[in-house]
């Protein structure tokens, strides 16, 4: 199978995403419209705002078309796409698409530092490993369901989490030249 990923490009990040497909040697999308959806492989949601995305996700008829996606295809998630995935933004200018079982704050790791890059400490395809990770107004994962699973955590809570086929990080690996994150998403298409 020839991949083909969705970068979500309504607002935000998404252009980094891209170029880190693009060095990945696996070809992009951007999505604007539901139609952009077809023939998708997976789709990622980039950092941004969220209450910005979630209103424009309604504008361009998004919606409905992401959770029919979601339910077949792996989504992954940053920043604000992993407020957009939670079932519960904490927020009532968020509507999340609930793709994921998990409560979230908003600015969570925002509050004490506005923005802070660190290492984390994780678990990919089944070895440990240390990823670079950049918090900008970082959400916090406050609650989860059985069925996320923790892969890194930053002073023992979770920042990047799956659960079945979606993905979903507070920080933004798109942003330092570490490749771990996208690498390992395109694996799970794979599987
Ligand atoms: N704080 C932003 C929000 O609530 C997310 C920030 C980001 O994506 N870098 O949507």
């Amino acid at each position: 199978m020839v991949a083909l990923i969705g970068i979500l490009a309504l607002q935000g990040d998404f252009a980094r995403h891209r170029s880190k497909f693009d060095e990945l040697g696996v070809a992009t999308r951007n999505v604007r419209y539901p139609a952009d959806l077809d023939g998708l492989s997976a789709l990622v949601i980039p950092g941004g705002e969220s209450t910005v995305l979630s209103k424009q996700l309604d504008a361009a008829g998004l919606r409905a078309a992401l959770e029919d996606f979601a339910r077949t295809r792996p989504v992954m998630g940053t920043c604000a796409g992993l407020i957009m995935m939670a079932r519960d933004a904490g927020d009532s200018k968020v509507s999340p698409l609930g793709l994921m079982d998990m409560t979230v704050r908003r600015n969570g790791w925002g509050r004490q530092v506005h923005s802070f890059e660190t290492h984390i400490e994780g678990r990919l395809n089944g070895a440990p490993t240390s990823l670079p990770a950049i918090f900008i107004r970082a959400p916090r994962i406050v609650e989860y369901g059985p069925a996320v699973n923790i892969l890194a955590e930053h002073e023992g809570e979770p920042v990047l989490v799956s659960e079945g086929r979606h993905l979903a990080m507070v920080f933004h690996p798109e942003l330092t030249p570490d490749i771990q994150v996208h690498e390992y998403f395109l694996k799970s298409l794979a599987a």
